[in-house]
């Protein structure tokens, strides 16, 4: 699944030490503490134009210049503001791009200039933007456009210090062609008429990789008092029906992690060319369509971009080597929170399909991108992209859990969350925090040695926790009296089975299963054209195993139709492996590249090559 890992390696050559590796930024000296942008969207020129207003921290008052990220940008003009609000232009200039990390920003920072003002517009091809048409839309009648910034494709959209080590609050106005709505990761007001000029203010500070844009033809239905979702028009109900419960789960987490800061929590659902299954963009979740199953089964997801606002958007990784901080804590608490929403049981099947996946990638990986504290110096931060910071981190943090009970462990999270509220941390910062507030209170539970080899060990440590979810037990005794002829299909009571255990029926069907049983299966259950993603997509792995050809056919229309990378890579990945069909990929692929994201985009053609 990442193949295209090792592919990556660059250095970075800064002119002088940066004190985040990922970014160009000399947040040390000078610092963003706001940010204004004001920006047209143009659908026809596929480009943002306008400008940002940065106010300015001067930590080190011998400062003369502020560095910021960019990448693809066109600078026009950079102006210093002095304190009389006279706008005077500076001197600028750009760095040779870097493949990864862009180009550096230098502007000259005359004395006594807090702010300065950078003229810019994007490229089309922006990292961090994607441009559809109208018939890459669910309505087909719009185009759409979307941001995904983590983790530093900011950088294509805004000039900025594109680092999570830096927060700053910001306010916007954006201009868009009449009858679209423009929303952002702010206080979108959902009474808002769709007449192309939009102010947004999120007064909660913020790193880069948050910031978040979204515009096309938009409807706003209310899911609770300070709940709702927008979607296109023809998916708002659907949308609305699936995910129900949210209100539900913030009082679940407020519960547990203390009380929800943001204000208002929306969900967005985008076009289904979205790279990810969602995106924690603050108060405005961004999600794949391809979470919505009729069922709400999927709402994990849900679950897991709502943690965030706990983990990661209110307590932030540093630096990308601590990910796992962001997103291990994000897993941990999603499953507690699918625990106390629909029982055990679910959760229970939900963490080992997880941890399943985690030692299929665990296969694959270099050992060094196994610790939870990576080093990605040189790479590009999304190599950090793996199970191991989601999964391993999770079960590292029920590895506490378990050694202290819930009564010392469920408050010991909620005060990491409270007194690092709306800051930066990396792994030291939470070791020494363990350290006084569980290991030196509690001694003997938990070893030195136990934690490094979580922290810098490969793997999974023989003494982690793992999970058993008995009604799979049933399923496997179910697939192995079919499978050996003692039970009928038809005799199969599926009536109640989840979506977890559907996927757990096709993941462990053997390499011994014979083409008329595949067939039998598939003509049972039309699994081949199922509308839930996970299962389609748990069966069309099998289907390229086997070699299973009737279920090709509705896979195209699957690649298609579905940019998710969760998907989308693992396909691609496993036909390439059989020579046999890879004519077919390529045909797919070729057809299917240009509706893909550009992050989706650049996976797929390492593995195409
Ligand atoms: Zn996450």
């Amino acid at each position: 699944m990442r193949a295209f890992l090792t592919l990556l390696v660059f250095t970075v050559s800064h002119a002088y030490a940066a004190p985040d590796p990922h970014s160009y930024a000399n947040f040390d000296a000078v610092q963003v503490s706001h940010a204004h942008l004001d920006l047209a969207v143009s659908f026809e020129r596929r480009e943002l134009s306008g400008f940002i207003d940065l106010d300015l921290l001067r930590k080190d008052p011998a400062a003369t210049r502020v560095v910021l990220d960019t990448r693809d940008l066109s600078i026009d003009e950079v102006l210093a503001v002095d304190a009389q609000r006279r706008y005077t232009p500076t001197a600028f200039s750009l760095s040779r791009a870097d493949p990864i990390f862009g180009q550096a920003l230098r502007i000259e920072l005359p004395q006594g200039v807090e702010r300065i003002r950078v003229r810019y517009r994007t490229s089309p091809e922006a990292s961090g933007l994607q441009w559809l048409p109208p018939e890459l839309t669910a309505g087909k009648k719009q185009p759409f456009l979307f941001t995904q910034s983590q983790a530093i494709h900011a950088r294509s959209w805004v000039p900025i210090q594109d680092t999570p080590a830096v927060r700053f609050s910001y306010s916007a106005r954006i201009s868009t062609p009449p009858g679209l709505l423009a929303r952002m990761s702010a206080n979108n007001n959902p009474l808002d008429a769709a007449n192309g000029d939009y102010r947004f203010i999120m007064q909660q500070a913020i790193p880069s990789y948050l910031l978040a844009l979204a515009v096309g033809e938009l409807k706003f239905a209310a899911l609770g008092e300070r709940t709702g979702v927008y979607a296109e028009p023809n998916v708002l109900e659907v949308a609305a029906y699936e995910f129900e419960d949210t209100e539900r789960m913030i009082e679940i987490t407020e519960s547990l992690y203390g009380p929800y800061r943001w204000g208002r929590y929306d969900l967005l659902v985008l076009p289904a060319s979205f790279p990810f299954g969602g995106m924690e963009n603050p108060r405005l979740t961004f999600l794949t369509p391809t979470v919505i199953a009729g069922d709400r089964s999927l709402v994990a997801l849900i679950a897991h971009e709502l943690a965030h606002s706990w983990s990661g958007n209110l307590v932030t990784n540093r630096s990308w080597d601590d990910f796992w901080l962001n997103e291990g804590f994000t897993t941990y608490v999603e499953n507690r929170i699918v625990e106390a929403a629909f029982g055990s049981e679910r959760a229970d099947m939900e963490r080992q399909l997880a941890e399943r996946d985690l030692q299929e990638e665990l296969e694959e990986l270099p050992q060094a991108d196994q610790h939870l504290r990576l080093d990605l110096r040189g790479r590009d931060p999304d190599d950090g992209l793996t199970e191991v910071a989601y999964t391993k981190g999770m079960i590292f943090l029920r590895f506490l859990e378990q050694r202290f009970g819930r009564a010392v462990f469920d408050p010991f999270v909620r005060a990491w969350f409270d007194r690092h509220a709306f800051g930066t941390v990396g792994t030291d910062d939470f070791l020494a925090f363990l350290k006084t507030e569980l290991l030196d209170r509690h001694p003997g539970k938990v070893s030195g040695e136990e934690l490094a080899t979580f922290i810098e060990g490969p793997g999974l440590p023989a003494f982690a926790p793992r999970t058993h979810a008995t009604r799979f037990d049933a399923i496997d005794a179910a697939r192995s009296d079919w499978l050996s002829g003692k039970t009928a299909l038809a005799a199969i009571d599926t009536s109640a089975w989840s979506t977890q255990e559907w996927m757990r029926w096709i993941e462990g069907l053997p390499a011994s299963t014979t083409p008329a049983q595949l067939a039998e299966f598939d003509q049972g259950y039309q699994v081949s054209v199922v509308g839930n993603s996970e299962i389609a997509f748990a069966w069309y792995l099998k289907a390229i195993e086997h070699d299973y050809r009737p279920a090709f056919a509705p896979m195209q229309d699957f690649l298609q139709r579905i940019g998710r990378r969760k998907f989308v890579l693992p396909l691609y990945t496993a036909l390439m492996r059989n020579p046999g069909q890879q004519d077919y990929a390529r045909k797919v692929y070729a057809e299917a590249r240009d509706s893909y994201h550009p992050i989706t985009r650049a996976s797929v053609d390492e593995v195409m090559r």
